[in-house]
């Protein structure tokens, strides 16, 4: 079977692959030949998973999954959420956005937080959403560099090690992606 995942993130796309069974081949957005930005102006999370999905079946004729994924952080009212990416602005830069997030939250004593993805699956003309949620904390300073986005501030419950000192695996097996794409799969080797 052949499943585009609206994404060019070459970190999500190998820790997409490590958890899908080899009968599903996976092309990115390249392998079809979209090189445009889709729009992403949703404001929720499952808004932007569908957009995405939406996007590559109408203009491309693919059965297709997108992802979009949020850190909500409790003492901040979910921020960042579905700004994650461009929380500290449009340069989308990690190491920025992490900044503004540890300012944000100085002097805060609940640091509660969680990722949450949504996958939207778009497959014979039939959609359906799956939802992976982590809940962790927001450490004081970043440790780690595995990984990539707030990685390296994130401590899942049950762990004493950021996101971004885990190895690929480990962090998949565990993670909001890795939670929601299990759901994926399930349903996918069901069909
Ligand atoms: P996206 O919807 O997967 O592109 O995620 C939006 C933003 O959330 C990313 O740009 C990252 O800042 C953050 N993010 C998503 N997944 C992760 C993760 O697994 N670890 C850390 N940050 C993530």
């Amino acid at each position: 079977m052949k499943l585009v995942f609206a994404s060019n993130n070459k970190n999500k796309i190998k820790e997409i692959q490590l958890l899908l069974p080899k009968a599903i081949e996976v092309l990115s957005l390249e392998d079809i030949g979209c090189f445009e930005d889709i729009p992403e102006t949703a404001d929720t999370i499952e808004g932007n998973a569908v957009l995405k999905a939406d996007y590559v079946t109408k203009n491309y004729g693919y059965d297709c999954f997108a992802d979009d994924t949020g850190l909500e952080v409790k003492a901040l009212n979910g921020e960042p959420g579905v700004y994650s990416a461009r929380y500290a602005g449009e340069r989308r830069d990690s190491n920025d956005n992490m900044d503004k997030l540890l300012s944000n939250l100085e002097g805060k004593s609940d640091r509660t937080a969680q990722f949450k993805t949504v996958i939207a699956l778009n497959l014979n003309g039939k959609q359906t959403l799956f939802t992976g949620i982590i809940k962790g904390r927001i450490i004081t300073q970043k440790i780690g560099s595995n990984g990539f986005g707030y990685d390296p501030v994130f401590v899942a419950d049950g762990y004493n090690r950021t996101f971004a000192e885990l190895s690929i695996e480990e962090k998949s097996g565990i993670s909001h992606r890795g939670l929601a794409v299990k759901q994926l799969v399930d349903f996918l080797v069901e069909k």
